[in-house]
């Protein structure tokens, strides 16, 4: 075993392969950026090195630095976690150059399964069954049309350095394939450099099934699949293992398919191979195809490691550091059923936007495996994924592990930032998939009832009219210090408070009185006991009440901004250019691309808000903006 490791990561991945490693007695190194001084992986590590900005192609990203850091600490090896370097094949290559240990595969694995045409050439030559569909070189408009007319609509246009979900299309129609070609291809460009695609035949009622592999460089076990259907514009929200209605024949099937994956390209370490699957007529071995290798941890990994007793980080330990795979195929066993959820710093009513703050409070419940990046107090910054957490249950039955999962949604609080909490456990207690009836569809077909606000509790509401009168960790004595008037309150509406004796307020909202009453076991609310927890950051109040509830005190110098009717673009939140699709004078209509936006690991466009001509562009590709920042000004609409 090693006696000292470099964890080229951040975040809750690092986190855990420290967990890991500390267990088997390994030492750590840890890297980080100038964002991330302070934070969770940098504290747990024995020895910590800066590597640079907090943009990760400044530090996270910068393999030569992270190589110089190994060695200047005298780490024998590096563990890569999942993103940044993960999968980049010339940086295995330097760290083996420079003498040093790649925890992962090969560089040669990882070329072979990097590109999504070629992996599916590969794959179909040892015996895997693929997706039908185009994946050629020939990237003609009118082939790749012809191409998908062969197959019959609906088809997939999917870039092959694709990733995380960009550079896809659906089409229906043949009418739209050339428009929806030209916005993948556009799509590809700015997000990998590389525009070509490929076409596939979309698979109807599709789940996505993949299987989690395990290779010495030469032979290759499985540790069963994972289902990962339930997905938000192709990104998984909720994973679990086994997957639901899962048959012994489809399993050995897809566990054998897998296996030949790996060992066609000498897979060494944790990789997965992912299916699509056509559940329209349920799951039979006949119906599932290849679409991609990870050749890395996955996010997921828990929900595998839940059922199957196994640490994947140590079994990456232990085979990189030279010693055999540490079981064989018949010693694997599922137990139970697993779920995990990814809760994130996001804005679900908005379009689930990234979003940023300090979680001024941070409490899982007991009793649930989390893994988690950041700790109390700090930050989740503009410039990485909004990961908050993952929450991963455990459970005898697939019914169990979904109740405990939903339970622990609903315990866990967060203050100083939105979260998706509320809709994982709206997700997490949906019939169709508390009835095991997932395909990739379902978040889209079910997202009003899954993401609209759910009603404020009136208790809620009047309880942050204390906390934004101060009250709300006042003792006897702190109201006293009030006199008996009613008093205006400044809060999101009209409100009064009025202290009618000790411990005892009255709250009027809206016209509507309340009786709120502070007893030793809390907050009592027109004679119910209520059970809760009131934070309050800066002018935001969160009361935890069946749910977060998130209040504003008004912002005396909040200035209404209308900046958008004025015909200004401007950045939603902090992040980097990547692209400016207009000049001045380009005459645009509303809803044109105007500029692509990366913030927190996700593209977002920004659309011209009505029509109009070009008067300024104020930013170019490249450069790091501020949230609000102008970026493209329209000119003045002439009135006719
Ligand atoms: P995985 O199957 O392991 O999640 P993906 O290809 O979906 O792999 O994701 C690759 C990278 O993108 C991971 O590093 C993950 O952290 C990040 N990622 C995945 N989902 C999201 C999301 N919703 N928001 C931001 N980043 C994400
Ligand atoms: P990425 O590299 O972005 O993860 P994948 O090829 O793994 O791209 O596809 C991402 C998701 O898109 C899948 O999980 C699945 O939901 C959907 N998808 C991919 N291929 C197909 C297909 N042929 N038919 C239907 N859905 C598909
Ligand atoms: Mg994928």
């Amino acid at each position: 075993m090693f006696q000292k490791i470099l964890i080229a990561n951040r975040g809750e991945i690092a986190c855990r392969v420290i967990d890991t490693a500390r267990r088997l007695g390994v030492a750590t190194v840890a890297v980080y950026s100038d964002a991330d001084a302070g934070a969770r992986h940098v504290a747990m590590a024995d020895e910590a090195v800066h590597i640079g900005g907090p943009r990760p192609a400044d530090s996270y990203l910068r393999g030569a630095a992270i190589i110089e850091a190994a060695l200047k600490t005298g780490a024998e090896a590096i563990h890569p976690g999942y993103g940044f370097l993960s999968e980049n094949p010339d940086f295995v290559d330097a760290v083996q150059a420079a003498g040093l240990v790649f925890i992962g595969p090969s560089g040669a694995a990882i070329r072979a399964m990097g590109l999504k045409d070629a992996a599916k050439a590969l794959m179909a030559e040892a015996g895997v069954p693929i997706v039908p569909g185009y994946h050629g070189d020939n990237q003609d408009p009118d082939h790749l049309a012809g191409a998908a007319e062969a197959l019959g609509y609906p088809v997939l246009i999917k870039a092959v350095a694709g990733g995380g979900g960009k550079g896809m299309r659906r089409v229906d129609h043949p009418a739209d394939f050339a428009a929806a070609l030209l916005s993948a291809q556009g799509e590809a460009q700015t997000a990998f450099g590389n525009p070509a695609v490929l076409i596939e035949k979309y698979v109807e009622k599709p789940r996505h099934i993949e299987v989690q592999v395990f290779g010495d460089g030469t032979r290759a076990v499985h540790l069963y699949e994972r289902d990962c259907s339930l997905q938000r514009r192709h990104q998984k929200v909720i994973e679990e293992a086994p997957a639901p209605g899962m048959t012994d024949e489809m399993r050995a099937a897809m566990g054998q398919a897998a296996v030949r994956a790996a060992e066609a390209i000498g897979y060494s370490g944790a990789g997965t191979v992912e299916f699509i699957v056509d559940a329209s007529d349920g799951l039979r071995p006949d119906r599932f195809w290849f679409m991609e290798m990870n050749t890395r941890l996955q996010v997921e990994h828990p929900v595998t490691e839940a059922i199957t007793g196994v640490d994947l980080v140590e079994w990456q330990l232990r085979v990189a550091s030279g010693e055999p795979l540490p079981a064989k195929q018949d010693d694997l066993q599922i137990r139970g059923h697993a779920v995990e959820a990814r809760l994130y710093a996001e804005d679900v009513p908005a379009g689930f936007l990234p979003a940023t703050g300090t979680l001024k409070h941070l409490r899982f419940p007991p009793g649930i495996r989390v893994e988690t990046g950041v700790r109390p107090g700090d930050v989740i910054s503009p410039w990485y994924d909004p990961m908050i957490a993952k929450v991963i249950s455990h459970g005898p039955t697939r019914a169990a592990a979904l109740i405990a999962l939903a339970r622990a949604l609903e315990a866990t609080e967060v203050a100083g930032t939105v979260t998706n909490l509320g809709f994982l456990a709206r997700l997490s207690r949906h019939p169709g998939f508390v009835a095991g009836d997932v395909d990739t569809g379902l978040i889209a077909r079910d997202l009003q009832p899954l993401t609209h606000p759910l009603p404020t509790p009136p208790a809620a509401r009047a309880l942050a009219v204390i906390a934004a009168a101060g009250l709300h960790e006042a003792t006897g004595t702190g109201f006293s210090l009030w006199a008996p008037l009613r008093r205006p309150v400044p809060f999101e509406a009209p409100a009064h408070l009025q202290v009618i004796g000790p411990n005892r307020l009255r709250v009027e909202i809206d016209g509507q009185g309340h009786d709120c009453a502070l007893h030793p076991d809390g907050w009592w609310v027109d004679g119910a006991k209520t059970g809760a927890q009131i934070h309050v950051v800066g002018d935001e109040i969160t009361v935890f009440l069946r749910g977060a509830h998130r209040f504003q005190r008004p912002d005396p110098l909040a200035r209404e901004s209308s900046a958008s009717a004025s015909g200004l673009t401007l950045a939603p939140m902090p992040g980097l250019v990547k692209a400016v699709f207009v000049a001045p004078g380009a005459q645009v209509a509303a809803g044109d691309r105007l500029a692509v936006l990366e913030a927190m690991k996700m593209e977002h466009t920004l659309c011209a808000a009505r029509a109009g001509r070009v008067a300024e562009v104020l930013a170019g590709a490249g450069d790091q903006v501020e949230a609000g920042a102008a970026l493209i000004r329209l000119a003045e609409e002439e009135v006719a």
